[in-house]
């Protein structure tokens, strides 16, 4: 039976010392989470991830959901399991308190949601999706929308889908072909087929709420073209309790690879009640707010199974006895020694520590611009925090499923031909890290994002913040003698981020192709960046607290040698990353179709 503890150590040095919430405690949000209150919804979570929602996960991937006649079945134990967890409050954490949320930062939500996902990835999907239904509404929808949905998508008594997929149009949403008819009242009739909406239709809420791409009669073609409509599963009465049900059924479940606890539907709009969200043909901009939270959601699922993998190849690691070690016997009283005093499997389950610390601190730094973004008082800060939030998210969404996928791997490959069997769980964690480098936009896309947009956005303010704030902290790092492996290695990995920058601003201009080319390997230059960063100020935070009389002093030397690991086994590979890049498009075009 797989196992899953929340690296609670973890989040606590990340938010109290390495990043120091403390010092926003005066701003919106902040001021509500002081120490102790977030150390006691820590606890709690954990409490929730490995009691309620973990015991579940090989459950769910067993049995599945069901659909029949028309409705959704989830597997069993996941209704108890939602109702927990509406009952906790926990679907308030980070929302509004003006529609019953609790309005913590999500700095604290991303922490939130890593341990539901390391504990049942499918299952977080259902409130994961809600919120960003909620972020949605609360920014594009109407007042009268705002009051009538959000306090039922807070508490959790409802959730919520976004439905962009059609069979034909995926990547390229400007195909669409879902259209909505204006009626005399001011709805929208609409009418098309969805495909591969997760958690589209289940037995978990009373009501659903869609957010749906579609197309208005007469409106433009391609992407300009679109909007975004609200179609409630059931419509609500004037009294604003449940009325008809509406014009969307559930048509097919996807028989799917993983997360099978997820209902994956095909939906059926048939003239279907929707109601415009946001300005009419700028449907791409509301969902744009969705699809941005839901990206640093799916990074951090990437990071989830990561951890929930490396847990359990660690555990296998101690316990499994094969050969002796290269230095001679370890465990001299038993036949063999225990795999993890093997170089080569340490170097998997080390790449997979190393990453998971390293990708968490750039995941909880992330959500903490996005949070200081709103809340700072300070114009420039807001201003870098945004830069920052807008950069790297498509870094997070990629590099941290890309990595966690491949750590999976590695935890599997510990556990030799254990890792294939089924009920061990390896597989599972491999099969449902799968999907988080495919939706919410391939990573292929997230890299052309990161080098066709937000790279060139406001003349490239972004990146030269980045460097700026890097080249801060290497400024200030150089007065440490002991951190000096660290600000070798982001010196180092800085130099190849900006050399492939200026290489792309002199040469993808004159050929798109060679930004097309190179933008994959950019991205994992700059997730690969962005943590040796992330080390360093760990790594500084660790000093600081061996220097002191710091009680625990085991964990900031634990510290401090994973993040050498890190920078010392892993940073290198931007220099690869760079050569790749230089070489531009010429290898992968000089192909003709047909010789492929
Ligand atoms: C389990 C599951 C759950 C999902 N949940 C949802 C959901 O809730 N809501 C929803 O709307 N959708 C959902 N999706 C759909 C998902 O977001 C899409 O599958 C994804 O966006 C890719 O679209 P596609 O499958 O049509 O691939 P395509 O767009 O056909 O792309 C195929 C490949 O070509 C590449 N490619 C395409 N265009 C370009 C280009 N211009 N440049 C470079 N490369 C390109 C892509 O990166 C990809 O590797 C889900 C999918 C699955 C499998």
């Amino acid at each position: 039976m797989p196992v899953y503890k929340a690296p609670l150590r973890e989040y606590r040095f990340l938010l109290h010392e390495a990043f120091n919430m403390s010092q926003y405690a005066a701003l919106p949000g902040f001021r509500d989470a002081p120490l102790d209150v977030v150390d006691a919804i820590l606890d709690e979570a954990a409490k929730l991830s490995e009691e309620v929602l973990q015991p579940l996960n090989q459950i769910g991937d067993r049995e599945g959901c069901k659909l029949e006649n028309g409705v959704v079945t989830t597997p069993r134990g996941f209704r108890e399991a939602y109702r927990t967890l509406v009952e906790g409050g926990w679907p308030a954490l980070v929302a509004d308190p003006a529609f019953g949320g609790q309005g913590l930062p999500n700095a604290l939500g991303v922490i939130f949601n890593e341990m539901v996902s390391s504990a049942n990835m499918a299952f977080g999907m259902y409130p994961g999706l809600s919120h960003g239904a909620y972020s949605a509404l609360l920014h594009h929808g109407t007042e009268e929308q705002k009051k009538t949905y959000l306090p039922k998508l807070v508490s959790g008594e409802w959730t919520g889908t976004m439905n962009l997929t059609e069979p034909h149009c995926g990547t390229d949403l400007g195909l669409l072909r879902t259209k909505a008819v204006p009626q005399a009242d001011g709805s929208y009739k609409i009418t098309g087929t969805k495909i591969f909406i997760s958690a589209g239709e289940h037995d978990l809420a009373d009501n659903i709420l869609h957010l749906v791409l579609a197309r208005i009669e007469g409106a433009p073609q391609g992407i300009k073209g679109i909007s975004l409509f609200l179609v409630p599963k059931f419509l609500l009465k004037e009294d604003g309790s449940l009325g008809a049900r509406n014009g969307v059924s559930c048509g097919a479940l996807e028989n799917k690879m993983g997360i099978h606890g997820n209902a994956t539907c095909v939906l059926n709009y048939d003239e279907a009640t929707g109601f415009l969200v946001g300005e009419e043909n700028k449907g791409m901009r509301a969902m744009f707010t969705m699809m941005n939270e839901a990206r640093l959601g799916v990074g951090l699922q990437g990071l989830s199974q990561s951890e929930a993998a490396y847990q359990n190849a660690v555990a296998y690691a101690k316990e499994r006895l094969q050969g002796r070690s290269l230095t001679g016997p370890k465990a001299a009283d038993k036949p063999a020694d225990p795999i993890l005093v093997h170089p080569d499997v340490r170097r998997m389950l080390l790449n997979a520590k190393a990453f998971n610390e390293g990708a968490r601190a750039l995941l909880v730094w992330t959500a903490l611009q996005g949070d200081l973004s709103h809340a700072s008082d300070d114009a420039a800060m807001r201003e870098f925090a945004d830069d920052m939030m807008a950069l790297l998210t498509p870094v997070v969404k990629a590099h941290l499923t890309d990595r966690g996928f491949a750590n999976a791997v590695e935890a599997q490959q510990v556990y030799g031909g254990h890792g294939y069997i089924e009920e061990n769980g390896l597989a599972q964690f491999v099969r449902d890290a799968r999907i988080a480098m495919i939706y919410e936009g391939a990573n292929g896309i997230q890299a052309l994002d990161l080098v066709g947009r937000k790279l060139a956005a406001n003349g490239g303010r972004a990146v030269f913040a980045f460097f700026k704030r890097v080249d801060d902290f290497l400024a200030e790092a150089g007065k440490i003698e002991k951190l000096a492996p660290f600000a070798a290695a982001l010196s180092a990995a800085r130099k190849d981020l900006e050399a492939a920058t200026m290489w792309f601003m002199e040469n993808a201009l004159q050929n798109p192709d060679n930004a097309g080319a190179g933008s994959t390997d950019y991205l994992h230059l700059f997730g690969v960046t962005a943590v040796t960063f992330m080390w360093s100020l760990m790594a500084k935070a660790a000093l600081e607290k061996l220097d002191g009389a710091a009680e625990d002093r085991s964990f900031y030397e634990t510290k401090l040698k994973t993040g050498l690991y890190y920078v010392e086994r892993v940073a290198p590979e931007t220099a690869l990353y760079l050569e790749r890049i230089r070489i531009g498009a010429a290898p992968l075009m000089a192909f003709g179709a047909d010789e492929f």
